[in-house]
């Protein structure tokens, strides 16, 4: 572990440690508070011996996010306890059931727009955020991807949610309201922490304004053919003053918009990897079909590109189609 993370660890229990210390002269005869000072002591001098984040069964390293959670931890997940291991599972499943309730509704209809899409955490949670808003006749919607994994990335991405829910009722034009999502992300994310998305606005008349903040391609597609719309930004959290410009298109009844994560464009198998080229070549092949079709074949064909290997990473998709 480097020398920040350990400073940054002793501090926190010489900290805990100083509360034990004032809680024990306050209520001398709780007995839990002496054991958990034993404890904290006994981190301490594993500290000073060289001991400290390593599993005291295995002696690999201790995990460094479970670490940085809770300092006082001494075994690695391969070496939980029955009990700890059977509290982690219920933490994990409560998240991931909270998880869940903040989706839209399946195959959603607003105004002149039907959806469809297909979210596939790769472990319990998932860091992908995945949304759909109906305002004033419009459909806003976000497809992002937060960096790392795991409960960390899906504590970021319930945060995007509610940050895109409470500026949506925000009248402010999109531009806007991405700029402002950026900033407080950039507040509250650790360094190194961000997020790619697409968003946008789908109109009434069919023009849809997008906005593509370092996420891969979105894919318009309809009888004029397909049209990527790339990156025009950086990644939500990185830099705190930054304007997102747009892309506008004009959907005709019948076209379609294709947003995935990168749980699709670099899903591997034994020799190659997906890629945009081969996302771009299917949804052509798929013009004219509802969202939900789009979203079955683009499953169907990941499946069969994958030929039963393991998934690695989080998977989000969502079609959006003019219906009248
Ligand atoms: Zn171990």
């Amino acid at each position: 572990m480097a020398t920040l993370e350990i400073t940054f660890l002793s501090s926190q229990l010489e900290e805990r440690k100083r509360r034990l210390e004032e809680a024990i002269a306050m209520a001398p005869r709780n007995t839990s508070l002496g054991g958990l000072l034993h404890e904290v002591d006994a981190a301490l001098e594993r500290m000073s011996k060289g001991t400290y984040g390593f599993c005291e069964e295995c002696h690999d390293p201790v995990e460094q996010d479970r670490l940085l959670a809770d300092p006082l931890v001494r075994y690695c997940l391969d070496h939980l306890t029955e009990s700890q291991r059977a509290a982690l599972q219920r933490d994990l499943d409560l998240a991931s059931q909270v998880q869940r309730n903040l989706l839209p509704p399946t195959n959603l209809k607003a105004g002149c727009w039907e959806t469809s899409y297909h979210y596939a955490p790769v472990g319990p949670v998932s860091g992908d955020y995945c949304d759909l808003i109906p305002s004033d006749g419009h459909l806003f919607f976000a497809l992002g991807d937060v960096s790392g994994k795991g409960v960390a990335a899906s504590m970021l991405m319930t945060q995007l949610h509610a940050l895109f829910r409470s500026l949506i009722g925000v009248s402010l034009p999109l531009g806007q309201i991405v700029t402002q999502a950026n900033r407080v992300f950039c507040e509250s994310a650790l360094a190194g922490q961000y997020a790619t998305l697409v968003c946008g606005q789908a109109k009434s008349n069919g023009e849809v304004e997008i906005h593509n903040a370092g996420h891969v391609p979105a894919i318009v597609v309809g009888k004029g053919g397909v049209l990527r719309i790339e990156s025009t930004g950086l990644p939500l959290g990185m830099f705190h003053e930054f304007d997102f410009s747009a892309t506008r298109v004009q959907l005709e009844v019948g076209d379609a918009l294709f947003l995935y994560t990168d749980g699709l464009s670099e899903a591997r198998n034994a020799d190659d990897e997906y890629g945009v080229d081969r996302v771009t070549g299917l949804v052509r092949q798929q013009a004219g079909q509802p969202p939900a079709e789009l979203i079955a074949a683009c499953l169907h064909d990941l499946r069969s590109f994958e030929a039963g290997g393991p998934r690695l990473d989080d998977l989000s998709l969502l079609a959006i189609r003019r219906q009248v």
